[in-house]
């Protein structure tokens, strides 16, 4: 078969007109299917369900520590929830703190405490400021760009390659600006690029020269235990470079179990230096006189221990990998060669980043929409919503079962084909 930039303008009018015929087919398919956000299925948030039975009696209440969970009090949660994450995330547990049922909101949080008391209670808060920068590695979270958004934070978008984002450029921007007060990071698995941070880029960023002194690294490690490979890329410590750097107040960790038992009622944590954990606890116990431990507790007694977590994340991979393999199937065999695409290949996490022709992404977002397939919109993975070259689309395969995201892939496909033909035509 020709390469689309092999045809000429007649071979080119023809296919278009097939690829036409083809998304006609499906529009009259009538089909409603979403791949658009990065949602456990019923079938994953099954594998959690004993949780909701694991204590059923008064006399189960009690935490190790001897602390009742029906009462107040445990603002920085219990010590068996904090053994568990502190195993996930490679620090001590007496930096661990652990949140409600989302990490998002520990960030948002965090970023609040900075903008309204200044980093460790010592620098000028961050709403006191002319202007304050956070520095995003793009394409990234869309949610980490929302809430400096809310917050009038500038957004500069920095590029991301294989290892993690262009840390030359990163380097030249916070050596010199003092109002660049942070970055987003997702290390692992990296919402939706896939990648995870190489051993430089970690080291790096623990010992970059930073113009502000309160300068903090949002490390948003979501995706620590969910590997789709045997063997997948490690992930460097970033607390011990920061430590061996001398920079041990730089980095704020933060994790979350939205993926691991329900999205909807799990239960995150952070973690950070002995210093920025008890600047934190001490604003925590003026927000909250006691946090949702029962629920606390019910994970720990479900997950046990770090080992017996990774069984549990394998049982989810089991669900979880043949959907990722479908989509790239999918990719393979109806793009590949065509050359006018390129995506990712996770080792884990949840999404698959789609980079088609440069000026297709909204058009193929839109003719999905036409034929009842709904995606991430176009330019959200970008700060401000714009995705410079429009071309990044964000593909969330775990939600639709197998049967709907095989429909959705194939219309995916056709669009794609379709809006780079509608282009090249022009
Ligand atoms: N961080 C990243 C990178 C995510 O992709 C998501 C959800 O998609 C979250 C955080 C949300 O986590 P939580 O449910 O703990 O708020």
């Amino acid at each position: 078969m020709l390469k689309y930039n092999e045809m000429s303008k007649e071979q080119l009018t023809e296919e278009f007109n097939k690829v036409k015929a083809e998304h006609d087919k499906f529009k009259k398919m009538s089909l409603k299917l979403d791949i658009s956000r990065g949602k456990s299925s019923k079938e994953q948030t099954n594998l959690s369900t004993p949780i909701l039975k694991i204590i059923d009696d008064e006399n189960e209440l009690i935490a190790s520590n001897g602390v009742d969970t029906a009462n107040y009090g445990g603002v920085d949660g219990l010590p068996e929830m904090k053994e568990i994450y502190a195993k996930m995330l490679g620090v001590d547990p007496s930096l661990v703190i652990i949140g409600g049922n989302s990490s998002l909101n520990m960030m948002f949080d965090t970023i609040t405490r900075d903008m309204m008391f200044g980093v460790l209670n010592m620098y000028v808060p961050w709403n006191k400021l002319d202007k304050v920068k956070f520095l995003c590695p793009a394409p990234g979270y869309d949610r980490h760009y929302a809430i400096c958004e809310l917050f009038g934070i500038e957004m500069l978008p920095i590029a991301m390659t294989d290892d993690g984002p262009d840390m030359d450029e990163i380097e030249a921007l916070t050596a010199e600006d003092n109002s660049i007060k942070g970055i987003w990071c997702v290390p692992m698995y990296s919402n939706p690029s896939g990648i995870t941070y190489s051993d430089e880029v970690v080291r790096r960023l623990a010992n970059m020269k930073t113009a502000a002194e309160d300068f903090r690294i949002f490390w948003d490690n979501a995706y620590c235990v969910h590997h789709l490979v045997d063997n997948p890329k490690p992930l460097l410590n970033i607390m011990d470079e920061c430590v061996a750097a001398q920079n041990p107040d730089r980095v704020y960790i933060f994790s979350s179990m939205s993926k691991v038992t329900f999205p909807g009622a799990a239960i995150a944590a952070m973690a950070a230096s002995e210093r920025n954990i008890k600047h934190i606890k001490k604003l925590l116990s003026i927000q909250t006189i006691g946090p949702n431990k029962i629920n606390q507790l019910r994970h720990a007694k479900f997950l046990k221990n770090i080992d017996n977590l990774k069984v549990h994340m394998n049982k989810n991979r089991e669900i979880v990998a043949p959907k990722f393999s479908l989509v790239l199937k999918k990719l393979d065999e109806n793009l590949s060669m065509l050359n006018i695409a390129n995506y990712s290949r996770p080792q884990g996490g949840y999404f698959i980043s789609f980079n088609g022709h440069e000026g297709t992404a909204k058009r193929i977002v839109a003719l999905c929409l036409e034929a009842g397939v709904i995606l991430t919109p176009a330019g959200v993975t970008f700060p401000y919503g714009h995705d410079p070259k429009d071309e990044n689309i964000r593909i969330a395969p775990t939600f639709p079962p197998i049967s709907e995201l095989d429909a959705a892939m194939d219309l995916f496909c056709i669009c794609v084909k379709y809006a780079t033909l509608e282009l090249l035509l022009k």
